[in-house]
């Protein structure tokens, strides 16, 4: 069924990429008369959810992630269950860095707290008895190893929470910009949603996911200015060199991992493109999501450390001149690095739940935030997970948002 101009429903979701998508199948599962609108064509590549490979992982220096990532897998799994083909590679994580980083610090502080997420710490000495001892450990480092680790797929993912809410009944429209957000009707109940196009929709209530766009549309719906900055990044491939193929997979064992340090530099096992390697550094550039300088040489300052950091880590593993292959996406950096789940407020009191500054790694909370947001739209209200660092107004109280003890580990260049 197709959706028409003056429609009614009880939700109306505004972006479709992996936070809209699953909070169209969490409130359809729930029973609700859901649409799902999107401004291009569903699956496309310009935003924060379209690629090849994303982590899973519960080590965060934040003591508040590691329960969401929990709660996250367990959605993951129920949700490849109901689908009937999986999205997600289960493997290990491996967090490392220098001794006194005080990032990686608090990682194994919060880790420890969970029994689940199953941490063992690994000095330089012990580090050739892991992952066949790939990882060289400068003097000074450690490491800590983690047993939630993993590659999702991320745009067989969105595919799959868009077939999933199909299938319990959401209507959903794609290549339909929406620039207006209003109050409906006479007693003011409800919402109005309207399209560049003329469409209107109406809506008991709307959530916004809106990506790197949050700023802008949240911007055109109320006098809220949201400190969500988008960043244009690179994702680059690496070649392993001959012979060491195997000691990357995930088969073989090699885990997620994340680098601590001056930078931070993340990557996967070898399984999208076989001989390669994901290896990239968590940052971008500032950009105007509509206006995106696509040029390569962007992305020099990228590149260049990531080899930098592969002859030291990698030696002799990994080709480190040049990528084979990169990738665009875009961030959508709070100056915190923690995400934004509210109530829009104002005069839309908690008609318009607003869910977005995922801050390069929400993609793994995907089901989690789906769940919370078509929760809060439907009873006003979220059970079993305390949400309170991710409020809109705690940027109205302090400009860089949540304290933190840590490093800054997000670089913009
Ligand atoms: C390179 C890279 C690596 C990452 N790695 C990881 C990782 O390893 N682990 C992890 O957990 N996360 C990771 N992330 C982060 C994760 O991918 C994002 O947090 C997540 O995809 C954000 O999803 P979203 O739905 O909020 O945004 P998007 O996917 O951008 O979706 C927003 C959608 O809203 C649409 N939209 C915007 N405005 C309008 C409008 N006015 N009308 C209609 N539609 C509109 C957009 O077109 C878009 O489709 C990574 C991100 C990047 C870029």
């Amino acid at each position: 069924m197709a959706a028409a101009c003056g429609d009614r429903f009880d939700l109306v979701v505004v972006g479709a990429g992996i936070m809209g998508s699953c909070a169209a199948y969490y409130a359809a599962k729930r029973g609700l008369r859901v649409l799902l609108l999107e401004q291009f064509d569903f699956l496309h590549g310009l935003g924060s959810s379209h690629g090849e490979s994303r982590t899973i992982r519960a080590t965060y220096p934040e003591n508040y992630y590691p329960s969401m990532v929990l709660e996250a897998r367990c959605l993951w799994e129920e949700a490849q269950a109901e689908a009937g083909y999986r999205v997600v590679t289960s493997t290990a994580h491996f967090d490392f860095g220098p001794e006194d980083n005080k990032s990686l610090q608090s990682v194994i502080d919060s880790g420890g707290h969970h029994r689940e997420v199953n941490i063992r710490l690994i000095d330089r000495g012990s580090s050739s008895s892991v992952f066949s001892g790939v990882f060289a450990l400068p003097d000074g480092w450690i490491g800590v190893v983690s047993d939630i680790g993993g590659v999702i797929r991320p745009t067989k993912a969105v595919a799959m929470f868009q077939a999933l809410a199909l299938k319990k009944g959401a209507i959903l429209k794609d290549r339909t910009r929406i620039i207006a957000i209003e109050k409906d009707g006479e007693n003011r109940e409800g919402v109005r949603v309207r399209a560049a196009g003329g469409e209107i929709f109406l809506g008991s209530k709307c959530v916004i996911t809106a990506g790197a766009w949050m700023k802008k549309l949240v911007k055109s719906v109320t006098e809220i200015d949201l400190p969500i900055q988008p960043l244009h990044t690179t994702i680059c491939y690496w070649k392993i060199k001959a012979g060491h193929e195997a000691e990357f997979t995930a088969e073989g064992g090699f885990p997620t991992f994340a680098s601590y340090g001056d930078s931070y530099i993340y990557g996967t096992p070898s399984l999208e493109f076989p001989g390669l390697i994901k290896i990239a550094l968590h940052g971008g550039r500032p950009c105007d999501p509509d206006r995106r300088d696509w040029t390569a040489s962007s992305s020099g300052v990228m590149v260049d450390s990531v080899g930098e950091w592969i002859r030291k880590i990698l030696p002799g593993k990994v080709e480190s001149g040049n990528p084979v292959i990169t990738q665009a996406c875009l961030y959508s950096m709070t100056p915190d690095g923690d995400f934004v789940i509210d109530f829009l407020g104002g005069e839309f009191g908690k008609d318009v739940v607003v869910a977005g500054g995922f801050s390069g790694h929400g993609f793994k909370m995907g089901p989690v935030v789906g769940r919370i947001v078509a929760e809060m739209a439907i009873d006003g209200a979220v059970e079993g997970l305390e949400i309170r660092h991710f409020g809109i107004r705690r940027f109205a109280e302090c400009s860089s948002g949540n304290a933190k003890e840590f490093e800054e580990q997000v670089s913009s260049h």
